[in-house]
């Protein structure tokens, strides 16, 4: 059960106190206290642990403090949705709003090799008017001789062209905690000029002891992507190793599951259940086609696999899209084969434009059927 508490009750107020001294009072019931800073307010959760059954939603209600009840309906409590719950279904991150209700394309390298390709590829997002995208520094790789990514000495100049160029956020995958502060002090360094997405790649989804640190801190949003062979429920728990340490601004990433049931795709694309994580959850959810399809191959229409599933997930009212662009694929040192070209960005953006306005329009027809 989650209390959630007036806006303005803080915990120097003799109601806070009145409400804890009675909550501990309580037999058999633990209590953990979730603390939101908002632009405007801070939110303040207590959550109760334990024989919750036999509590009485009306007396709960009628406590010193506190503003509604949820009773928590799924394993997920934080970021799950439970019934009658009216928590917020988005947040806000340097300017930019992420919610289920929201779309934004994160079109950029796969891997940073070097200061041109990220100056043409941040150019080419703000001629076509985009304020998020992906860079690599911190690669995880199959192989130990494999490039592994130029780590924090690329980050300063990533940092500064996404200054230059208008970037708000950029999505960075890190697989270590060191990472993070890497990542902090290059921004300090640089002065600010962008924001980071902290991504949590499929191989690192249930690391843990990772989760945990990256949950402690609140700065960052984070992306994380399902593990590409654990359940989904896995993976939402996974989410939730987040949110259960302090953040939960969490996005949750579909990027395929790995079976030789999708072949020829490199991974079985998984975008179905996009609708199912918004049910769940109130978290916004991303698609990666690049890494689902892992491909440039086209059907007899002309279409790339990668278009229509974008498309596809997109339609079902997808959040986010992650996805690979590089200047010269050819060059590229890791997944040169599923880049999408510079060129083809207005394409992208107009296709993806054409999936949302359907999606817009799916949502209001079913609006005038209830
Ligand atoms: C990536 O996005 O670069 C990546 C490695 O993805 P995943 O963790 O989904 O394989
Ligand atoms: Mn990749």
């Amino acid at each position: 059960m989650i209390l959630i508490l007036n806006p303005d009750a803080g915990e120097e107020s003799q109601e806070y106190k009145q409400l804890m001294a009675h909550l501990a009072a309580m037999p058999g019931i633990k209590t953990r206290v979730h603390v939101e800073h908002g632009t405007e307010q801070t939110l303040r959760e207590i959550h109760l642990i334990g024989n919750t059954k036999a509590l009485d939603i009306a007396d709960m209600q009628g406590l010193p403090c506190v503003d509604r009840v949820v009773r928590v309906s799924q394993e997920y409590r934080i970021l799950g949705r439970h019934k009658d719950d009216q928590r917020p279904t988005h947040f806000e991150y340097n300017g930019v709003r992420f919610g289920q209700d929201t779309l934004h394309v994160f079109a950029g390298l796969c891997a940073v090799d070097n200061r041109e390709h990220v100056e043409k590829m941040m150019r080419a997002l703000k001629e076509n008017g985009q304020a998020c995208t992906r860079m690599g520094a911190y690669k995880p790789r199959t192989s130990p001789y494999a490039f592994q990514g130029h780590g924090k000495n690329c980050l300063p100049y990533v940092f500064e062209l996404a200054g230059k160029y208008g970037i708000k956020v950029i999505a960075m995958e890190i697989t270590h905690e060191s990472h993070m502060e890497e990542i902090a002090e290059a921004l300090h360094m640089t002065g600010d000029p962008t924001g980071v997405m902290l991504q949590i790649g499929t191989r690192n989804t249930q690391n843990f002891e990772l989760l945990k640190i990256v949950g402690r801190q609140t700065r960052m949003p984070v992306l994380l992507k399902r593990g590409f062979g654990i359940t989904l429920d896995e993976s939402l728990n996974a989410a939730e190793y987040l949110a259960s340490e302090g953040n939960r601004n969490v996005v949750f990433c579909l990027r395929g599951m790995k079976t030789n049931m999708g072949d020829p795709h490199r991974n079985f694309v998984d975008f179905a259940h996009v609708p199912v994580v918004k049910r769940l959850t109130r978290m916004p959810v991303c698609v990666d086609p690049s890494h689902s399809v892992g491909s440039r191959a086209a059907s007899s229409d002309g279409i790339m696999d990668m278009m229509h599933v974008t498309a596809q997930g997109v339609l079902a009212g997808a959040n986010m899209v992650l996805v690979d662009f590089h200047p010269e694929p050819s060059q590229a040192l890791v997944d040169g084969a599923q880049a999408l070209l510079l060129k083809e960005l207005p394409y992208f953006i107009e296709d993806v434009q054409i999936a949302r306005e359907a999606y817009l329009k799916r949502v209001e027809l079913r609006r005038q059927q209830s």
